[in-house]
């Protein structure tokens, strides 16, 4: 889970040189990012970071039944503001740019140069610097979508990186929540994997117990 280089995201393969890119990005906005929204164990980037399903070391499953993308409570007690990284399965880009529009989150994203897709607008509003595409873009296909891509059109996508933040689209009379600034303690693993997964079971059979006692079976005799 270290910010390790040249290992497959989810499926995809980035060339180590773009994640440095993305580092030099982070750099130079001189902020940390906090946690990887969409990742696994093995190629996670943040110390925290989500994964669709539960994995040993994820924060928790699937980002999208995260409260918010934009802030979380730390364990040094105060609410501190994310600075997402996010690099989506495809046919996650637009929930994720709309979600990340209504959070008002902030953030780095890699995402396919397509400005004609409808999450493209969305993504705009909110640029801070230029959209920075990448020399000589390497993306491996995973195995299994070899069909899909009979002709070659995935590996010929160009990729950006962007940074972005949708806390200052707020409208001017607004006045935008301040957050405390990041502690050392907000880059970090926030629960080990029992934990989690010991909660994962206490949810699942509070569930349980809710469905039994809001729908009680009820049998007609006569
Ligand atoms: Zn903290």
């Amino acid at each position: 889970m270290s910010r390790s280089e040249g290992q497959d995201w989810g499926g995809y393969g980035l060339n180590p040189s773009a994640w440095k890119l993305v580092c030099n990005k982070e750099e130079s906005v001189g902020k940390k990012l906090t946690i990887d929204l969409f990742a696994s164990a093995s190629n996670a980037k943040c110390q925290r970071f989500h994964s669709l399903h539960h994995t040993p070391g994820a924060e928790s499953a699937d980002a999208f039944d995260r409260l918010s993308w934009a802030r979380s409570k730390c364990q040094c007690g105060q609410t501190h503001s994310e600075f997402v990284y996010v690099f989506p399965p495809m046919d996650l880009l637009l929930p994720m740019w709309i979600r990340l529009q209504t959070d008002r989150a902030a953030g780095i994203a890699i995402v396919p140069m397509s400005p004609g897709a409808p999450w493209w607008t969305i993504m705009t509003s909110a640029l801070q610097s230029d959209i920075q595409t990448f020399p000589g873009t390497s993306l491996t296909i995973p195995e299994g979508c070899a069909k899909i891509n009979a002709n070659n059109r995935l590996t010929n996508l160009e990729f950006a990186i962007v940074e972005f933040d949708f806390s200052k689209s707020l409208c001017p009379h607004t006045k935008s929540p301040t957050f405390t600034p990041i502690c050392s303690q907000a880059t970090t693993q926030r629960l080990p994997s029992a934990v989690l997964s010991a909660s994962a079971s206490a949810i699942a059979a509070r569930r349980d117990l809710w469905r039994l006692l809001s729908f009680p079976s009820v049998s007609v005799r006569n």
